[in-house]
């Protein structure tokens, strides 16, 4: 059903920073509506953006034509509890997924950060969390079922139309519409939260047995400081030192977000006191160990507002990286108010994804809304880029097709997909041709 409703045709994503009107809204309630839509698009010549919780950075969910939006696409839920496999409509949300899962005793085996992307966003950016062993999202993804840019409905997997499925699973959107997913998970499972601050150099130079040793690991730097809070979460049988619910809310809503806002909001008013603040906030973190339920621990509320870029590297590129950051943010004329992640995934085999072919590491830098950031991230943009980077598809960078094509060995056989399912350029927009070519 085409809804031509001006009221919301105005669009912004979570940060405010990418904006769009589209010509109409589109929301299909069934897969037979996203075809017809497709189709009458591909006749008419219009173009049609998918989008999911407009989470990303980048404007890969800009539209220029007709926006489509799957939330209410209500395909059949099917959970196989047995092959641990779970199949969703392509808009349910991560938060829905886990709600889902849970209530079968079921789990995603890794998560990112927040829950509020949808699947087919999340998947179609490369979304991950952290852990040496741990793909991302896409790397869950067992079957997949894509409305391309002629209306044609594909069903894939690594049986069936391998190459599509390689594709398709980090795609932008720019191969079709994806409109269910099977996703593969594992029973449901506990996890050991070891929280504590400690020093980068040292984190650094335990780096591999730290994330050889243990399932997921992750660190903060605050910036302008040698100080780094590390982030260690293990599986465990037993849920036996859950966080009570006021410690939960103190860190988690309170000092991570309330606290950190007041923080940012001084920061960004008085600039010079950005290093003190980042040296209190490197303090004032403390070790924290409790258990919880997976989903739970790997996710938490991001309420305070900001930009980010990041690159996935070589994981052996880590050190170098980290050099040339620390130099580049004392020499940058404004100050960096939020911490940078560093994360590990694995080596996979989809075509555009991040970690295709190699074991990564990745560097998320970050900045307050309302703070310059360009230079900061384009300076680590060059770096990045001379290691070998790739950056996230759904946050910032300044790479063209140019430069990213010969970051990823199925460049061209993903090109000559994309022509092949899209003949018509109905799911293309000015971005995309920037990025994708
Ligand atoms: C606060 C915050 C925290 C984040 N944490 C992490 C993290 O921990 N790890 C990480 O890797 N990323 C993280 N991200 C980035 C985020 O996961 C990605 O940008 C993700 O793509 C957003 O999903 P979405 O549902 O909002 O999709 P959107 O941003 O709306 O869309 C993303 C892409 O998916 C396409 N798309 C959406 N639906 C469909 C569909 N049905 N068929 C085909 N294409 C579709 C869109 O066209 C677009 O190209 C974070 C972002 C924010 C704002």
């Amino acid at each position: 059903m085409v809804e031509n409703a001006p009221a919301d045709a105005a669009w912004t994503n979570w940060a405010g920073n990418q904006h769009s009107v589209a010509t109409a809204v589109l929301r299909p309630c069934t897969i037979a509506e996203v075809t017809e839509q497709i189709r009458c698009a591909a006749e008419t010549g219009e173009r049609i953006r998918p989008i999911g919780s407009g989470h990303s950075f980048t404007p890969v969910a800009v539209s220029d034509g007709r926006r489509m939006d799957l939330t209410r696409l209500a395909t059949d839920i099917r959970v196989d509890v047995d092959r641990r496999l779970v199949t969703v409509p392509s808009g349910m949300t991560l938060r829905q997924l886990n709600a889902l899962l849970t209530s079968h005793h079921l789990a995603l085996p890794n998560l990112g950060d927040i829950d509020a992307q949808t699947v087919a966003g999340a998947i179609s950016t490369g979304t991950h969390g952290t852990g040496a062993a741990y793909g991302g999202l896409a790397t869950f993804v067992e079957a997949l079922t894509l409305v391309t840019g002629t209306g044609e409905v594909l069903h894939c997997s690594a049986a069936e139309r391998p190459d599509v499925f390689d594709a398709a699973r980090v795609s932008l959107g720019a191969l079709g519409v994806l409109v269910e997913v099977t996703l593969r998970c594992v029973d449901a499972f506990v996890l050991r939260a070891h929280e504590r601050p400690a020093a980068l150099d040292a984190v650094l130079a335990e780096l591999s047995g730290l994330i050889n040793g243990h399932d997921h690991v992750e660190f903060f730097w605050f910036p302008y400081t040698s100080r780094v809070q590390l982030k260690v979460n293990d599986r465990v049988a037993v849920d036996h030192a859950p966080l009570p619910r006021w410690r939960g809310w103190l860190d988690d809503t309170f000092l991570a977000n309330t606290v950190f806002a007041g923080a940012c909001r001084l920061g960004r008013a008085a600039p010079a006191l950005a290093p003190t603040i980042s040296a209190v906030s490197a303090r004032a973190l403390s070790e924290r160990i409790y258990t919880g339920r997976s989903d739970a621990v790997f996710c938490s509320p991001r309420r305070v507002r900001f930009l980010e870029m990041e690159y996935a590297l070589p994981r052996e590129a880590l050190p170098e990286a980290f050099d040339a950051l620390r130099r580049i943010v004392d020499r940058l004329p404004f100050k960096v108010l939020f911490p940078v992640e560093v994360r590990f995934t694995a080596a996979d085999e989809i075509w555009l994804s991040h970690s295709y072919g190699r074991d990564s590491a990745y560097v998320a830098l970050h900045q307050y809304v309302g703070m310059p950031y360009e230079p900061y991230f384009r300076a680590f943009e060059e770096v990045a880029t001379g290691l070998g980077g790739r950056p996230h598809w759904g946050k910032l960078h300044w790479r063209d097709a140019a430069s990213l094509a010969p970051a990823y060995p199925h460049w061209q056989d993903f090109q000559l997909l994309r022509t092949r399912l899209d003949p018509h350029t109905v799911l293309s927009t000015p971005y995309l041709t920037q990025i994708l070519g």
